[in-house]
């Protein structure tokens, strides 16, 4: 008896040490990870695509490659924010959200939509519009091997090279 009222007397000394959580908002400890937000600052370059060990991140073409779009699935993060690493134009930011449960799997997935780059010389669809703007404000204007695709500057170079061997010498 006299040890449960001595347990009393230290409880009620002490005061709550427990949380109210879930009937009233918990913040989330300082050190916590959330899921990445990608913020409009976005260009659309993939970089952070290449980065991503999870998965997690895909950059599509689509409507006949009229529009492109980054894609953020939070189910398959790992919140490693290794994207917000490679990102050149700061645009993915850590949250503290932890309340992540759903049935909705439509609410764990963010999507940005851009506006294509197309080849100058094949036409296809190979970067945004916005990351090659930026890049040419970043080197001082636009660059002839900005405006093509991979496929195209590879033949290009090809085609210098085998020139070259012929005799031409470098255009
Ligand atoms: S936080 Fe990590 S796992 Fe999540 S999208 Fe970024 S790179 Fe991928
Ligand atoms: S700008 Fe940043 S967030 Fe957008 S695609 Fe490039 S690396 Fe990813």
């Amino acid at each position: 008896m006299v040890g449960r009222l001595t347990a009393l007397l230290a409880a009620l000394r002490t005061g709550r040490l427990t949380l109210p959580y879930p009937y009233q908002p918990a913040p989330a400890p300082r050190s916590y990870r959330g899921p990445p937000v990608f913020l409009d600052d976005c260009i659309g370059c993939g970089a952070c695509t290449y980065a991503c060990p999870a998965g997690a991140l895909s950059l599509r073409y689509l409507a006949g490659d009229d529009v492109v779009v980054l894609e953020h699935s939070v189910a398959r993060c790992i919140f490693c924010m290794l994207c917000a690493d490679v990102c050149p134009m700061e645009a993915v930011r850590r949250t503290s959200v932890y309340e992540l449960a759903t049935d909705n799997p439509a609410e764990l997935v963010q999507r940005l939509e851009h506006r294509p780059a197309h080849c100058a010389d094949c036409g296809a669809a190979y970067s945004t519009l916005r990351a090659v703007s930026e890049a040419a404000g970043r080197v001082g204007g636009i660059q002839r091997y900005m405006l093509r695709c991979p496929g195209c500057r590879a033949v290009e170079v090809a085609s210098v090279i085998a020139s070259s061997r012929r005799g031409g010498g470098l255009a």
